[in-house]
């Protein structure tokens, strides 16, 4: 424990230490007195709790890896300053895109939370950007991060090969469904791209790790096949000449994990997957909405 935040050793290499909210995992890869954070804590206190866990280990705080552009990956570096930021290279457009949602996003928690700014976020900005993959020295260790789309447009995932540790982005969660907040046909092909992986040590972006193969096999096989069954299902009703409302009433009877937390999302996926397919929507629908 470090300022009441636990942190728990996965790998050789690897911690992870989790916020409340949202149950957002941080990580900490650790070798030769280095360390690279993945998404380093949301609240101010939890980023300082990894500087101070970083501190007891002997190790000094090299580099800061962006899983990707949304508002509550993205708060640790401004209390690592000087830290190199390494993120996809889509990132850039994502924060200048969205500035203003981040802002919105980030100074709406930071009220729930009694906390004010005397000027408003600024999103940070990488110092190093890849685009489809970057090998990533850390101490000893070579990270290998690759651009993963399909919840995000510049989402990444981050892969230790020798541990078969996979830092998965805000996938492959036992918490959420899939969160096409991008594109379908992208997250089709990210986790049949991981699928190819061998996977040791999973770590979602929200939820709990997975070291059991049985369970790191289970949450790829059911997150690939809701998505295969989603989009049979919107592609069959866009060929019936089905509107969205008809469509998302076909599929409200799917199964999927924890129906009663993923209902709005599964819904969002609907409509973001409708429009995707060719569907006509005459208004903003799905995570567009958002
Ligand atoms: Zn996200």
């Amino acid at each position: 424990m470090t300022g009441g935040q636990t942190f728990t050793q996965l790998t050789t290499y690897l911690w992870v230490t989790q916020s409340d909210l949202y149950q957002t995992n941080s990580g900490i890869f650790l070798s030769d007195d280095a360390a690279t954070l993945i998404d380093p804590g949301i609240a101010p206190a939890a980023s300082q709790a990894i500087a101070q866990f970083v501190h007891k280990q002997g190790a000094k705080v090299t580099t800061i890896i962006l899983t990707h552009g949304h508002w509550d990956h993205i708060l640790g570096p401004e209390q690592f300053p000087g830290v190199q930021v390494v993120a996809h290279a889509s990132y850039r457009e994502v924060i200048r895109d969205h500035r203003e949602d981040l802002q919105r996003q980030v100074a709406g928690w930071e009220m729930e939370c009694g906390r004010q700014r005397a000027t408003p976020f600024e999103p940070p900005h990488p110092d190093l950007v890849f685009e489809e993959r970057l090998a990533l020295p850390a101490g000893a260790l070579t990270l290998q991060l690759r651009h993963a789309p399909g919840h995000a447009p510049d989402q990444i995932v981050i892969y230790h090969a020798p541990d078969g540790a996979l830092w998965a982005g805000d996938m492959l969660s036992e918490l959420e469904i899939p969160f096409i907040s991008h594109n379908l046909a992208a997250y089709e092909e990210t986790l049949s791209q991981l699928a190819q992986l061998e996977i040791r040590t999973l770590v979602p972006g929200h939820g709990t790790p997975a070291q059991e193969p049985a369970e790191i096999d289970a949450r790829l096989r059911e997150d690939r096949a809701y998505l295969a069954e989603l989009r049979a299902l919107v592609a069959a009703a866009i060929q019936a000449g089905a509107s969205l409302n008809e469509t998302v009433t076909t599929c409200a009877k799917m199964n999927y994990r924890h129906p009663e937390a993923n209902t709005l999302p599964h819904r969002w996926n609907v409509e973001s997957v409708y429009a995707e397919l060719g569907g006509e929507c005459t208004s903003p629908s799905g995570w567009e909405q958002e």
